[in-house]
């Protein structure tokens, strides 16, 4: 990316983008992360998939990131090759033979999760076992109220089966760990203590100690309307439920937040190409950036920017509709603006640093990829 703009509308008078602009604000990113740093009593690894723009992970290293939870081999490399002093773990609890054998033989990945005594068959066969090999064993957690991704519906193993699974890698001689996603934007803080007395159960069942203790992602972020508790609530939470684990002293705690390290730090210019009366014809939407606004309900800050001319004062509920031709395409939350809202003008979409563009598709040639940095504030939530 070039030198950066020092606000938003210096890049648009720059720029005049017909095409949607990703807008990265890295004093942003790095603040939420040292915060985190700051507040979490433990190992911190960012999930790539999250947001795995190159100036993302540097904002995110530059504050003292060292870890990253990757879940494919394009995820492992792009850590690898651009931190080779980074840690990398193998958080999938799927994956293919070939995968497993570059993972370990190529890149050194030495710790792997599983949920299933096949596939730790697989990691074994593939990896050798030994105690140079880590055993993270993903675990179920029920369903929380207030999480908008059940991620424990796909993976997990139940209390038993983990128990077994921890014994039999013991046996191979592998160092163990338990880990748990409660789910991603988990607004109840309860969710994670919940979870951390079935690691207690698990614990109990398979009387081994475990070297790891990685309790997931799924910390909001704030958008309109969450009203998310503080990151400081969902540390006492978890902070008590670790202590009455009663692991050891060495054992290390990890988390990897996704959505919470980034989705602040990034906003999305986009263009009106048509207005009909309330409705407004954008150049990005569901199949883009803005998925999320379908998938987990999220509702998004914006304002107004216009080159020529001052805006109207009073403001007016507009539709927005995405730029492919699927009438699905539509944003389901109306956006307040300017009523006098028109073709030419811009909008910032603020907090869409998270599973915007990696989860954008070129559905009618339409993938947005220019990305710029900027100096000024991100866009409150008023
Ligand atoms: C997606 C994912 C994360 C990140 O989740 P957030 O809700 O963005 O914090 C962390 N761990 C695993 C295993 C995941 O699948």
């Amino acid at each position: 990316m070039d030198k950066p703009f020092p606000t938003v509308r210096a890049m648009v008078e720059a720029l005049q983008p017909s095409y949607p602009v990703y807008c990265l604000r890295p004093h942003v990113l790095r603040a939420t992360a040292q915060r985190f740093l700051d507040l979490f009593p433990g190992r911190v690894l960012f999930a790539v998939k999250c947001n795995p723009h190159p100036a993302v992970l540097q904002a995110l290293y530059d504050t003292g990131i060292r870890h990253f939870d990757t879940a494919s081999l394009p995820e492992i490399a792009l850590i690898r090759e651009r931190f080779p002093d980074a840690g990398a773990y193998f958080m999938h609890p799927v994956k293919g033979r070939a995968v497993i054998r570059t993972a370990a033989r190529v890149y050194g990945i030495d710790t792997f999760i599983v949920d299933h005594e096949d596939e730790l068959a697989k990691v074994l066969d593939e990896t050798g076992g030994g105690e140079g090999l880590t055993i993270v064993v993903r675990l179920e957690t029920p369903p929380v109220e207030g999480t908008f991704y059940h991620l424990a519906a796909k993976f997990g193993a139940k209390p038993e089966a983990a128990a077994q699974l921890l014994r039999e890698a013991r046996s191979r001689g592998c160092q163990l760990g338990l880990a748990f996603h409660v789910g991603s934007q988990c607004l109840v803080t309860g969710a994670y203590g919940q979870a951390l007395k079935i690691v207690g159960d698990v614990l109990e069942s398979a009387q081994t100690p475990i070297q790891v203790l990685d309790i997931g992602g799924g910390f909001p972020a704030q958008y309109l309307g969450t009203n998310a508790p503080p990151l400081e609530d969902y540390v006492a939470e978890i902070e008590a439920g670790v202590k009455a684990l009663k692991l050891r002293r060495d054992c290390i705690l990890m988390c990897e937040p996704g959505r919470a390290l980034v989705a602040d730090g990034v906003s999305l210019i986009v263009q009106v190409q048509l207005r009909k009366n309330g409705q407004l014809y954008i150049n990005d939407g569901i199949y883009g950036s803005l998925s999320e606004m379908v998938t987990a309900k999220l509702r998004l800050p914006a304002r107004l920017v216009r080159l020529n001319g001052e805006p109207a004062k009073r403001t007016k509920a507009f539709v927005l509709n995405g730029p492919t031709c699927d009438s699905l395409d539509v944003l389901p939350a109306p956006f307040h603006l300017p009523k006098d809202v028109r073709e030419g003008d811009w909008i910032e979409i603020g907090r869409v640093g998270a599973y915007s563009h990696a989860n954008s598709t070129n559905f009618n040639g339409m993938r947005p990829e220019t990305w710029v940095t900027v100096e000024d504030s991100p866009l409150g939530l008023v």
